[in-house]
């Protein structure tokens, strides 16, 4: 793996490769890594119904798309983990499991991910009826009966979204109280076919090998149903950088809306950042953004 290059991004999910892909474009030695397979979330999807330009595609075929596309420009992908970053002058250095890596900028995309139940039922039934995402999956369970488990606003406001498509939302949490904001709450409160369940929780997803088929709650009763929507948080991929630049409590990186830090010269892209939503298009978008302002940085 190479020693240096001109802006190094941490991540090739769509915001590290969307990146990766207009910082080489425009000239610069970019080199991308990622602890795992390129595509991050991307490679956990099914199908994508709402990436602009497609009607429907795969996951795992969307990733090698933008892997190819960003690699055509010239960007380096490489397997590695960073660590952790510091900066002495006006270089950066990133500690990673292969060795040090200097660049003169840098652009955090390592996005985010699902706090889960941790419940029976749910892995083996991720993708075939259990979902973190009523924006991307919802459409999927038009007209059936779906579980939402949480109570804050994202539970709320997805409760609200499904209960247009979905005949009925059964939403349980383990509190009496909601967190989501009031009005909020009235809104769903007014809904006739969302029904509340406290205070509750989730023990077990059932299902008949293909799909879901009912949830089992704490009294031990069960919710017939084709779909669980669980929003109880979403969890950051930013320990290797909580103490380089700065952080909304939850440990999403603080960004203005030219995806800059506090920090000259580094930058963060995608669900990784404190943004409102958090979709392939928008991470890409971040992206973009993101290499542009790098190229300006440079460029002074
Ligand atoms: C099941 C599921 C279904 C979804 N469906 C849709 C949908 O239909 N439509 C839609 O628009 N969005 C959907 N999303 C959301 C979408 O996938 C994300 O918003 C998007 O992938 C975010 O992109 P990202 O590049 O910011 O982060 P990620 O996709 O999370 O990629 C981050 C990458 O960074 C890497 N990384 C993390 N830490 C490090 C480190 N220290 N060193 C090196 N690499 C690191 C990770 O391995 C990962 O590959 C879905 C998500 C899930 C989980």
């Amino acid at each position: 793996m190479k020693e240096s290059c001109d802006i190094l991004v941490i991540g090739c999910g769509p915001a590290g490769l969307s990146a990766a892909g207009y910082a080489s474009r425009a000239g610069y030695d970019t080199l991308a890594l990622d602890a795992a397979a390129p595509g991050g979330q991307l490679m956990f999807i099914d199908q994508i119904e709402n990436y602009p330009g497609s009607e429907s595609v795969s996951g795992a075929e969307l990733a090698q798309k933008m892997e190819e596309q960003a690699s055509g420009f010239n960007a380096q992908i490489e397997y590695s983990e960073v660590h952790e970053i510091k900066k002495e002058g006006d270089t950066f250095i990133a500690i990673t499991s292969d060795g040090e890596i200097k660049a003169r900028a840098v652009i955090l995309a390592m996005g985010a991910r699902h706090r889960k139940l941790e419940v029976e039922g749910e892995d083996t039934y991720e993708g075939r009826g259990v979902s973190y995402c009523a924006t991307c999956d919802g459409p999927f369970f038009r007209g059936k009966d779906v579980v939402v488990v949480g109570g804050g606003d994202t539970a709320l406001t997805d409760a609200y979204y499904l209960s247009r498509l979905c005949s009925k939302v059964y939403l349980v949490h383990r509190r009496t109280q909601f967190r989501a904001q009031k009005a909020l709450q009235d809104r769903v409160l007014e809904k006739d076919n969302i029904e509340i369940v406290t205070p509750h929780t989730v023990t077990r997803i059932n299902g008949d090998g293909n799909a879901v088929t009912s949830v089992t709650l704490d009294d031990g009763s069960q919710i017939p149903c084709q779909g669980v929507f669980i929003f109880t948080g979403i969890v950051p991929n930013s320990d290797s950088v909580r103490s380089f630049v700065a952080c909304d409590p939850n440990g999403f990186i603080i960004t203005d809306d030219r995806m800059r830090t506090n920090l000259s010269g580094v930058f963060a892209a995608g669900d990784v950042r404190t943004t409102a939503f958090r979709q392939v298009v928008t991470a890409c978008s971040d992206g973009a953004v993101a290499a542009h302002m790098a190229d300006e940085y440079l460029s002074q």
